[in-house]
């Protein structure tokens, strides 16, 4: 099947795409090639998809790599889907919610590539899911909200700069690839997207001590924007104001400062030192 079958065959059944699912399909084949192209994937490759859809990307990953997991939750699709792939051994379809399948029994534990065009109701929990799963991927390309890849290439100081901006930065190396018009899309989304790549650092690209406490640390300074760094984390980990100025101040960070001023080192630094002094 190629990519006009399946349209005709979504046309010949009706089907009616889900908003709810974030059904968004992209079929344009200029834009697909650059994903694949991001993704440099060769038949070495295990590659996650999240959201097949009606297969488009899929068929392309499925052409070039060694083998191919396609998770989709709309049990509609999988028919289609299983028959897109059918050609290919090494790629199958799993019916299933990318936030609830178990990632390391479903990769067997081997890392993977991570490509998909993400369903943007669940974009930021996607995003943690596959940070705290990271050391299972090396790498991912993803599409996105344009909103969203600014959120997730931001400066410190910027209105976009936030949580996830300093969880993604400790973690990878974003890189902001490509915008996709609304256009391209059906049904054609409100929003233009764009593609970004994201590498996964061996280790952390700076020392934070404990990496959960760094996350509360970072929720808590992003958590409520207009206090001063010292409320922030005063309230946010439920310590003195006087303690709080003292961590800030080891840290080299003035207490008067917003939390979204601080850089990802100054975070990693505020972090190591509240993990020290537990
Ligand atoms: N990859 C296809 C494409 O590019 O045309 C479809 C992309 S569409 C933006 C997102 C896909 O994710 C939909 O097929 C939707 O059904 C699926 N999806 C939504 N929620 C999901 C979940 N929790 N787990 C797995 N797939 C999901």
């Amino acid at each position: 099947m190629d990519s006009k079958e399946i349209k005709e065959r979504l046309r010949a059944e009706g089907f009616r795409p889900r908003k709810s699912l974030g059904q968004n399909f992209l079929s344009d084949p200029r834009t697909i090639e650059r994903i694949v192209q991001a993704a440099e994937i060769g038949p070495e490759d295990l590659v996650l998809e999240i959201g097949p859809g009606a297969g488009f990307l899929t068929l392309e990953l499925a052409r070039r790599a060694g083998e191919v997991i396609a998770v989709e939750v709309d049990r509609r699709l999988i028919p289609l889907l299983e028959e897109v792939l059918a050609p290919y051994p090494g790629a199958r379809v799993v019916a299933g919610d990318i936030l609830k399948v178990d990632l390391p029994a479903l990769l067997a534990n081997r890392s993977a590539k991570v490509v998909a065009n993400l369903p943007y109701y669940i974009t930021t929990p996607v995003l943690f899911r596959l940070l705290e799963h990271r050391r299972l991927f090396p790498l991912m390309v993803l599409m996105v909200q344009k909103e969203v890849a600014r959120r997730m290439t931001a400066s410190p100081g910027s209105k976009e700069y936030g949580a996830l901006t300093v969880n993604l930065a400790l973690y990878t190396k974003v890189e902001y690839l490509f915008t996709v018009p609304a256009g391209l899309f059906w049904p054609r989304p409100e929003v233009d997207s764009a593609v970004v790549r994201l590498r996964v650092f061996s280790k952390p690209f700076y020392p934070v001590g404990d990496e959960g406490l760094f996350a509360r640390v970072v929720q808590a300074l992003f958590g409520q924007r207009r206090k001063t760094a010292a409320n922030a984390l005063s309230h946010g980990l439920g310590i003195a104001r006087e303690e709080a100025e003292k961590v800030l101040l080891a840290a080299g960070v003035d207490p008067g400062r917003r939390g979204e001023t601080l850089s990802v080192e100054e975070f990693a630094r505020l972090g190591q030192i509240l993990a020290e002094r537990k």
